[in-house]
């Protein structure tokens, strides 16, 4: 068996282990298996190895890797796995965002969500969205404070193109598991302040490799996982 599949056991395993210290049932979580910095190789061993999602960070990277996983899945008359795009956004990116991935994490500004709808194309579903939302306060720059979730949340699911599903953060890396809980804590009482709106949200994209567990005792619904998975990147985001 191949270390990448070794991996991935290892991960649905702690997945389950984790599920099931929070009363969950594992199929509840979603494994998003975050390929940035792998090849192709390593995205086709894993989807031999039965994982159908991925995560991508970087656009140009991501093109090539989807367009060389893509042809030889159809050579091996395998489905093409789902994409999801998991990378800061600059406007200029958000037409092959919307034309090349399944869903994307990263959403903070309506000026990026209302292109991401209007860019996606007619033939494809509309594209599934979480709403990042910075729980970390001024150590971090990336996502909308919490504060601004709400509006961005209802202009969002009023996007013809777009499909609202849930919130994702990244917090600073915190120490034990009681202090990862406290800052996913907070996203999930967001979460479930906008549901009591009305929102509908289903999806709260939280937990990689180092804070999985906590994650999932907070109720995540899609892990991120890289390292863990794929090994330790050689060059960082
Ligand atoms: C790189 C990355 C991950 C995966 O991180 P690991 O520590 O390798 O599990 C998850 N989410 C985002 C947004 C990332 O950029």
């Amino acid at each position: 068996m191949s270390r990448i599949c070794q991996n991935l056991q290892a991960v649905r395993g702690a997945i389950a282990q984790a599920a099931q210290a929070a009363s969950r049932q594992p199929d509840s979580i979603r494994l998003l298996a975050v390929s940035k910095t792998f090849g192709p190789a390593a995205v086709l061993e894993a989807v031999r190895a039965g994982q159908t999602a991925f995560g991508e960070n970087y656009l140009q990277e991501a093109l090539d890797k989807m367009a060389a996983v893509g042809a030889a899945l159809q050579l091996e008359r395998l489905p093409a796995p789902e994409w999801h795009f998991i990378g800061p956004i600059q406007s200029n990116k958000t037409r092959l965002i919307a034309e090349h991935f399944d869903w994307v994490h990263t959403v903070e500004r309506e000026k990026i969500a209302s292109r991401l709808s209007a860019q996606r194309p007619q033939h494809l579903a509309p594209l599934n969205i979480c709403l990042q939302v910075n729980i970390s306060g001024e150590s971090s720059k990336s996502g909308a404070a919490p504060e601004q979730v709400a509006a961005l949340a209802h202009a969002v699911a009023a996007m013809p193109r777009l499909r609202l599903r849930g919130l994702m953060a990244i917090p600073e890396p915190a120490p034990d598991f009681d202090s990862q809980r406290r800052s996913f804590g907070r996203l999930r009482q967001l979460f479930e302040d906008l549901n009591a709106q009305g929102c509908a949200l289903d999806m709260l994209s939280i937990g990689m490799s180092a804070d999985m567990a906590a994650a999932i005792a907070e109720g995540a619904t899609i892990v991120r996982v890289g390292s863990a998975i794929f090994g330790q990147r050689t060059y960082e985001s």
